[in-house]
């Protein structure tokens, strides 16, 4: 017997498998003995171009200024500046922004503040693994609802709802497999949850690929929450805007519920440098018009490129394609030794399918280069 094994852990924390991330470059470096700058990192969705020269310059103003004395002192707790930029971009108030630290801060906080162990909530298998870790940290009960095909079947998630369930999770468009549901669907499971629960049910509408939709799909969930009391829609700053090691994302609901949301919120979850820079990268609009026309060249390459070598995926709304392989754990880790990686997605019930970013034309390029060797 271990050790550590008479802690007294709740069971519900005891039955937590941990997020398995994508692997950081330097780590598969060290492993595989690799020049950090020749390994192709594609796992985590991560805007290959970076982020906006506009960021750069701002925090580098910042810096190198006297201003940087102020990271001495804790950040402001309000986020005022970035919230007054987003609510004027959203055309929503500022009471109805909650800002945290990456988009995971914010599904922590909901659970923390909507979840307890009389309660349930209602997510999709193979959706984001943080629905079910954050359900499982409160002692709420998970009830995963299968999918349709590799889309969320939505007709079942409503039908999953219980009188005891506070939460439903939609991922729009999904990871990991990249599927997308049009407004209009979203708006009938919007009706019908409101309709049958009033404000018993959250929807939790989480966007974080949306800046990646093609224009004519995107639209305007912030504009919902007039609508809709019973709904949080999240955003991030760590997708297209490039801004993952910052820190950043933020949920836009009415008031009453980012009231409960600052309740349980740390009050200084975001950090000055990522206030900054998120409110100059919204302002950015070359950049993400930039990054949105690289992803869209380099998900019909890596479309057609798997196509012409007869490998099925799951056509993608986001920076990311899955596709099917199998022996999938087996060709990620040959991919590693040549310096390529990519997500496998066991821990999300697919066994038989590979998740991989979408790169830079060379990126992507390696990678297909690297995975006709491994196939071969
Ligand atoms: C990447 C991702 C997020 C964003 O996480 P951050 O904490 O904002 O970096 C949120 N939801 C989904 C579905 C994601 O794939």
């Amino acid at each position: 017997m271990s050790a550590t094994s008479d802690f007294s852990v709740p069971a519900n924390i005891r039955a937590i498998s941990p997020y398995r991330a994508g692997k950081p470059s330097s780590e598969l470096a060290r492993e595989f003995g690799l020049e950090p700058a020749s390994i192709v990192k594609l796992a985590s969705n991560e805007n290959p171009l970076g982020f906006s020269p506009r960021v750069k310059q701002a925090l580098i103003d910042y810096l190198s200024t006297s201003s940087l004395a102020e990271l001495g002192r804790y950040p402001d707790p309000n986020a005022f500046d970035l919230k007054a930029v987003l609510a004027q971009h959203y055309d929503v108030e500022m009471a109805n922004l909650t800002i945290g630290n990456g988009s995971n801060d914010l599904l922590e906080i909901i659970s923390l503040a909507f979840l307890d162990e009389h309660s349930s909530a209602v997510y999709s298998e193979h959706a984001f693994v943080v629905y079910k870790l954050s359900t499982q940290a409160r002692g709420a009960r998970h009830l995963a609802v299968s999918t349709k095909g590799l889309g969320l079947d939505l007709e079942r998630m409503y039908e999953a709802i219980e009188e005891d369930t506070r939460l439903v999770y939609i991922a729009n468009p999904n990871n990991p497999t990249g599927t997308f549901h049009p407004r209009d669907d979203i708006i009938a499971f919007l009706d019908r949850v409101y309709a049958s629960r009033g404000n018993k049910t959250l929807v939790v509408l989480d966007e974080a690929y949306n800046e990646y939709l093609d224009p004519e799909l995107r639209f305007n969930s912030a504009e919902l929450i007039k609508h809709y009391p019973n709904l949080v829609v999240l955003r991030t700053f760590s997708k297209a805007y490039g801004l993952a090691g910052l820190r950043v994302g933020f949920a836009i609901a009415q008031s009453e519920v980012t009231d409960y949301l600052n309740r349980v919120r740390q009050p200084f979850n975001v950090n000055t440098l990522a206030q900054i820079a998120a409110m100059v990268a919204l302002e950015d609009e070359e950049f993400l018009a930039q990054s949105y026309q690289m992803n869209k060249a380099g998900k019909a390459y890596l479309s057609a490129e798997f196509e012409r070598m007869g490998i099925a995926y799951v056509p993608s709304f986001t920076n990311f394609i899955l596709f099917e392989m199998n022996e999938a754990p087996k060709v990620a880790e040959a991919l590693l030794a040549k310096g390529v990686i990519v997500r496998p997605v066991v821990g999300d019930g697919l066994p038989n399918h590979l998740r991989v970013s979408i790169g830079t034309e060379e990126e992507n390029q390696r990678f297909i280069a690297a995975l006709k060797e491994v196939l071969a």
